[in-house]
């Protein structure tokens, strides 16, 4: 039988695979609409999302929302995700064990919701799914490695304290929102990087 979004998230919550579970409160599986275009994908769990078991409810969660609103999308209507499941301490970013070890839940959660594209935020989700670096030269470009494309942008994070950076995020949402509706009118787009493996 076919394995479900509510399987993964269950595996999630008892996860053992790495030593994030002697430190962390919660497991923070992924959330939001098992029907959606476009999964969003961050780094790990913050302080807030350890505490409730959701990603992205803290101030980067916060400008997340933002950003979508300003496009006219609610959260609820995407899905949302990290490449690290579990908080690492004092919010170090996550090593190459612990992605290593969490890298399965992300491509099961691709594989599961089939979304037509998928949003990376920020370097380290970059560096994870696609190898790559620079957020900053590469976001607004438009990635497909075995067949399933990639958005890329800041994270939200990065723009807390950076008004400039706020719009950046917001603009390309909105690029990538039109983007979705290209695709789901069935054009094609104009891809900037092609992986070959
Ligand atoms: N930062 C992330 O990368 N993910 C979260 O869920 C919250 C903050």
């Amino acid at each position: 039988m076919m394995e479900t979004l509510t399987q993964i998230r269950e595996q999630v919550i008892q996860c053992t695979r790495c030593d994030l579970e002697e430190t962390r409160i919660n497991s923070v599986p992924g959330m939001g609409s098992f029907n959606s275009d476009v999964i969003f994908v961050g780094e790990a769990p913050g302080r807030s999302e350890d505490i409730r078991g959701e990603p992205f409810v803290g101030a980067a969660g916060k400008k997340l929302t933002e950003a979508l609103e300003a496009s006219g999308i609610k959260r609820e209507e995407i899905y949302i995700t990290n490449v690290v499941k579990c908080r690492p301490p004092r919010n170090r970013p996550p090593n190459c064990q612990e992605r290593d070890s969490c890298a399965d839940y992300l491509q099961r959660e691709i594989h599961l919701v089939s979304p037509k594209i998928v949003c990376i935020l920020g370097n380290t989700a970059f560096n994870s799914i696609l190898g790559g670096n620079k957020i900053t030269k590469h976001r607004g470009k438009i990635m497909r490695k075995d067949n399933q494309l990639y958005f890329i942008t800041l994270h939200p994070a990065a723009t807390i304290y950076r008004q400039e950076l706020s719009k950046t995020l917001k603009s390309d949402i909105q690029k990538l929102f039109s983007i979705i509706t290209e695709l789901k009118n069935g054009r094609d787009i104009p891809v900037d990087v092609e992986y070959t493996s």
